[in-house]
């Protein structure tokens, strides 16, 4: 299987670029677009897409990208993977909705009894599913309050949860998720988090810092739960210091307190475990999951110890489309995809062949500063060699030049200046090579 994987490319499965960026259909949907679809919604690249398959998406003027970005890690198995597209075409045809509240089914309780297999920790694990990340993160503070009867939360500095009022609330960047949409949740507090290559605290000092702020501002028996990242995305994925999360687990379970891991990002897949969690040697209480697990399909989860699950009396948690049938088959082939293609270890092998090239890329040009992450999770940090300050400037201009060349790649950090690689896992030693290539050109060009 590996070796159908890594295969030469063909000419299919390489970037090419036949007209200008955006092309003219691209120009034109934009047009419409501008008039009909609302300003509030980004549009990070002008392009628009018409296929999709593996790691490559082709736009409507016949252009191919290599994509790192897609979906952001909606994608572990790829774009329009045949089981996943075969499994959502069959569910559709038999039961397409019903309310899992009103009529059940199976593939939602197969959905609950993988991710009871697979995410982190040896006990006895229930699970609600819901539409998106940030929906499992609400329900997740929802189930850790009505569980401990205690109302505040607590999160970490450059932490990322989402885009409604409460996760809004729990975000560390104000801009763009809650300026002028105010009032936001209260309740909700930041801690300073573990970033090694920003503030060069051992994983012990600096757990003893979040800690200190949190019993010092908020006091511990005031809090429900603590939601943390385990690689932090938006912010940049800063891998916390070795000891830090263990440490925070600890604390929590000393004082009641539940822990969450917003695994919405990292997990299913993507750093080649299920979950990230599983690098740090910890046991979430509660597990968030969404982008990864559906392989494109709207689905999320939270996922926990059945005693904390089931504090919510019935009715309490769901909703209309939570768990949707279709959604939920598209779960169940990804489970299944990962296992039978070895996806675990396709994520590694990203990482063996990605993370030397970026290292080799930062020798040459020592404007990039730092090298991060795990599996096919890897990001690279700009910054002015002189002064240290963060370089936005820098990771914009090769995510341009970049575009223009075929390869898609987003910025992270919460000083945009970061650029992270969260490729499908199927995608090719080639395309990565590619890539790397592409940038290389870009620094060189600056
Ligand atoms: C994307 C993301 C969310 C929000 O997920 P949506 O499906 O976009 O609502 C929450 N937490 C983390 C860590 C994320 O990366």
């Amino acid at each position: 299987m590996t070796d159908t994987l890594s295969q030469a490319p063909t000419s299919s499965t390489s970037a090419r670029i036949v007209t200008e960026i955006p092309g003219p259909r691209s120009k034109e949907l934009h047009e419409r677009r501008l008039k009909t679809v609302s300003a509030g919604v980004a549009a990070t690249f002008p392009v628009y897409a018409a296929s999709a398959h593996d790691a490559i998406i082709e736009d409507v003027d016949g252009n191919r990208f290599i994509g790192f970005t897609r979906g952001i890690g909606g994608m572990a198995v790829g774009h329009t993977n045949e089981a996943v597209a075969q499994a959502v075409a069959d569910q559709a045809s038999k039961v397409t909705h019903t309310l899992f509240a009103v009529a059940g089914y199976e593939p939602y309780i197969e959905v609950c009894e993988l991710l009871a297999q697979h995410t982190p920790g040896n006990f006895a694990k229930k699970s609600v599913l819901v539409n998106s990340g940030a929906e499992a993160v609400e329900n997740a503070v929802k189930i850790a309050r009505k569980h401990t009867g205690r109302t505040e939360v607590a999160v970490l500095h450059h932490g990322y949860h989402g885009r409604t009022n409460l996760t809004s609330a729990m975000n560390y960047n104000m801009h763009p998720y809650g300026t002028g949409f105010g009032p936001l949740a209260g309740s909700v507090h930041h801690a300073p988090n573990s970033s090694p290559f920003h503030v060069g605290l051992t994983g012990a000092q600096a757990a003893e810092r979040t800690i200190t702020f949190l019993e010092k501002r908020v006091g511990a028996s005031q809090i429900a739960c603590l939601v943390v990242e385990p690689i932090q995305g938006e912010g940049g994925f800063i891998v916390p210091a070795e000891g830090y999360l263990p440490a925070l687990v600890d604390w929590c379970h000393a004082n009641g307190i539940v822990y969450v891991s917003d695994e919405v990002q990292s997990g299913m897949a993507r750093t080649g475990t299920y979950f990230a969690s599983e690098h740090f040697g910890i046991e979430p209480d509660l597990v968030t999951s969404a982008k990864g697990i559906g392989g494109g399909m709207p689905i999320a989860a939270v996922t926990g110890r059945a005693e904390i699950m089931d504090a919510s009396h019935p009715g309490g948690l769901g909703g209309t489309f939570g768990g949707n049938p279709v959604s939920s088959a598209a779960v169940v082939a990804v489970f299944s995809e990962v296992e039978k293609r070895g996806l675990l270890n396709e994520a590694k092998r990203v990482e063996k062949v990605l993370k030397p090239a970026l290292l080799d890329l930062q020798t040459k040009h020592p404007v990039i500063a730092d090298v991060r992450g795990i599996g096919a999770m890897l990001a690279i940090e700009f910054a002015d060699p002189a002064t240290g300050k963060p370089a936005p400037e820098i990771a914009k201009s090769v995510q341009t030049h970049a575009l223009h060349a075929g390869v898609l790649i987003l910025t992270a950090g919460t000083f945009g200046n970061v650029l992270r690689f969260l490729p499908p896992v199927v995608i090719t030693d080639d395309q990565l090579r590619e890539a790397v290539a592409v940038m290389d050109d870009a620094l060189s060009a600056l």
